[in-house]
């Protein structure tokens, strides 16, 4: 019999999201064991080990609700940031962030600027407000500002900007905000999107708080623990903005989105400075090695600023990423991003990404 209720008509714009597939689906799959996963860029060195002690004391408290402000996470970060405790918004997830912005900001009428090849999650969101998505193209593997501000119009409610870019790797320079920022009209808000900030620190990395700080009203800056700080698997994210920018968000959010044991992981998580360094660091190594080993097989990568790297594995691209999920590596591949010869790999510990580079080796030379 068919099925003959429709959902709303945004809810069938929206593309399949393909996550990165389950360690254990594969496992079933292929009926092997010790599948590895570089594929959703989760940190490859577990948890912030405070932030796991944290839970383990929260968890006898789960019979409560939580503090739908999450006022004491949200009030570290305002203390950590040095910004004041309004423009912070504590989400579940970043993910639960860009929902309340589009939420808060869109309908039928509105257009939202995102560039080709970014974070899937600002078009489901989109489409579910019924707006209007303009795209505009890459500039060399990274986002075409430019392009994005000539996108503009009476019409636009929200620029995205993820910096670094999901899921090409690439990062914009300060003075290329800046002057981004100078043509952005007032009634358009820009959200950057710095899910992956601790990897990309830099000098030349734009210091986009610094506008909130400044009392700029149309900026918001996006954060995460679900990725340096190993905690993807509990949402927690966060987010700076004037605070009558963040206002409209706590009345459209669930009233208790972020729950009790993700707030107390994101309090102590923030403490761990030391894990998240140590995170950073296994990066850059394993950042360092595939490099040399991509050359080495002739691979074209982008240079990353994240925890991850977009390489061309060519027009057999999908058949690698299925014969490497064979031999239990899980990659991304880049069809659903509009980068169907290229594979989105996240960079793993020097086991998991000796394993990569050996299966994928042996994979080319049959090829
Ligand atoms: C991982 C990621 C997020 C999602 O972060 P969560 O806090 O886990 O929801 C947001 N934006 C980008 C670009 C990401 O890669």
């Amino acid at each position: 019999m068919t099925f003959h209720i429709k959902p709303q008509p945004g809810v069938s714009q929206i593309p399949v999201y393909k996550p990165g597939r389950p360690i254990e689906e594969v496992q079933k799959q292929f009926g092997i064991t010790d599948v590895i996963k570089l594929a959703s860029n989760e940190n490859p060195l577990g948890t912030s080990p405070k932030a796991v002690e944290a839970i383990r004391q929260a968890a006898t408290q789960i019979n409560m609700y939580p503090d739908g402000k999450s006022a004491v996470l949200a009030a570290a970060l305002a203390r950590r940031f040095n910004v004041q405790p309004e423009q912070v918004a504590v989400g579940n997830g970043a993910d639960g962030l860009i929902m309340e912005l589009c939420m808060a900001y869109l309908d039928e009428q509105s257009e939202v600027v995102v560039s080709r090849s970014s974070f899937p999650m600002y078009d489901v969101f989109s489409h579910t407000m019924r707006a209007h998505l303009v795209k505009t193209p890459l500039k060399e593997y990274g986002l075409d500002l430019q392009a994005m501000a000539r996108a503009i119009t009476d019409r636009t409610k929200l620029v995205f900007v993820c910096n670094p870019n999901n899921p090409t790797g690439t990062a914009l320079r300060a003075a290329e905000v800046e002057a981004f920022l100078r043509d952005v009209p007032e009634h358009v808000i820009v959200i950057f999107d710095e899910a992956y900030y601790e990897y990309a620190a830099s000098p030349e990395f734009p210091d986009t708080i610094e506008y909130v700080r400044q009392g700029v009203q149309n900026v918001v800056v996006l954060r995460t623990f679900s990725k340096a700080y190993g905690l993807a698997g509990i949402r927690v994210g966060y987010g700076f903005g004037s605070a009558p920018l963040l206002a409209p968000l706590k009345l459209v959010k669930e009233p208790f989105a972020v729950n009790l044991l993700a707030q107390a992981a994101g309090l102590a998580a923030l403490e761990d400075d030391e894990f998240c360094a140590r995170s950073v660091a296994l990066n850059n190594e394993g950042k360092a090695y595939l490099y040399r080993e991509f050359e080495r097989l002739g691979l074209f990568y982008v240079p990353t600023h994240t925890n991850f790297i977009l390489t061309r594995l060519g027009p057999k691209m999908l058949w690698l990423v299925e014969r490497l999920m064979e031999h239990g590596v899980i990659i991304r591949p880049g069809d659903a991003y509009d980068l169907p010869e290229f594979a989105r790999i996240t960079i793993g510990t020097p086991e998991q990404n000796r394993r990569l580079v050996r299966t994928l080796e042996q994979l080319l030379t049959e090829m």
